[in-house]
């Protein structure tokens, strides 16, 4: 077998800690036969503490040549699939059973991985992940603090999200130049349902495009001013509030309002 080479531009920090691969595999709580997804098993720390689980463990590697070391650790224990994550069909892979997945993510794919777990949502039944620290509290922040926003609301519309532990940089080989963390998240059975979704995400974004400003003036990147001032009226929502202050029922309340305006102007 040819000597390993670490690829950076893959994002391979791998764990070097055996505790910390059970403690996250613990925080998912596996069953026997439970069919569970692992993103990047690296040289298989993580793979290694669920193979111990049995349960049902699918590997998603990008790396070939980390395929041959996984083979010979895992055996027919593991299946293993050489892919981009991001760039295969999930539901060519998902079983009809819910799926757990467990990963420590390579940095790099984060915002595009949480994106395409949002889109299956209801495929999983729980989601641990290592990420970077600074992105986990932005998605397990509270309203009005200064890492509530977009990445929040879209996280917490389909997840409940724990913040599970935070983990520093001296376990993994190499080192990465951040603290990481692993966070847990749990499909929400009450997701709102919305009509008109892309109109929503938005709003969320328009309102949050300058934290500093009132939704008042951020909303005006979307609906003229005039019609802003209509909109007053039709709902409960301070226009001289900001974003940051605005709960998920209070964001919905607001696209309400967009919408009736909407209809009622004949509004793009
Ligand atoms: N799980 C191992 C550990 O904890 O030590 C490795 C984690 S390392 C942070 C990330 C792993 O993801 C690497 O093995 C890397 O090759 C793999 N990887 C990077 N991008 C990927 C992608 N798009 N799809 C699948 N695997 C990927």
């Amino acid at each position: 077998m040819k000597k390993f080479r670490m690829k950076k531009s893959l994002g391979q920090h791998f764990l070097t800690d055996k505790n910390i691969a059970k403690k996250i595999v613990n925080l998912a709580h596996l069953q026997e036969n439970e069919n569970v997804w692992e993103i990047g098993p690296g040289r298989g720390i993580l793979t290694n503490e669920l193979v111990d689980q049995k349960c049902i463990l699918t590997c998603f590697e990008i790396d070939s040549d980390l395929i041959p070391l996984l083979k010979k650790r895992f055996n027919s224990k593991v299946e293993l699939i050489n892919v981009d994550i991001l760039k295969i069909n999930w539901q060519d892979y998902l079983p009809k059973e819910k799926v757990k997945i467990v990963a420590n993510l390579p940095y790099q794919i984060t915002s595009p991985f949480l994106y395409k777990v949002t889109k299956k949502a209801h495929n999983f039944s729980k989601v641990v992940l290592m990420i970077q620290k600074e992105v986990a509290k932005r998605i397990a922040a509270d309203i009005g603090s200064k890492d509530y926003g977009k990445l929040t609301l879209k996280i917490q519309f389909y997840f409940n999200v724990d913040y599970g532990f935070t983990v520093g940089p001296q376990v993994f080989k190499p080192q990465p130049k951040v603290n990481s963390a692993v966070i847990i998240l749990r499909p929400r059975e009450d997701k709102p349902i919305l009509e008109d979704e892309e109109l929503f995400w938005h709003i969320v974004k328009v309102g949050f495009r300058n934290r500093r400003k009132m939704l008042r003036r951020n909303l005006r990147m979307l609906i003229p001013k005039p019609q802003v001032e209509k909109l007053k009226s039709l709902c409960n929502i301070a226009l001289t509030r900001r974003a940051e202050t605005l709960s998920e029922s209070e964001f919905i309340e607001l696209y309400d309002g967009i919408r009736k305006l909407k209809r009622d102007n004949d509004l793009d």
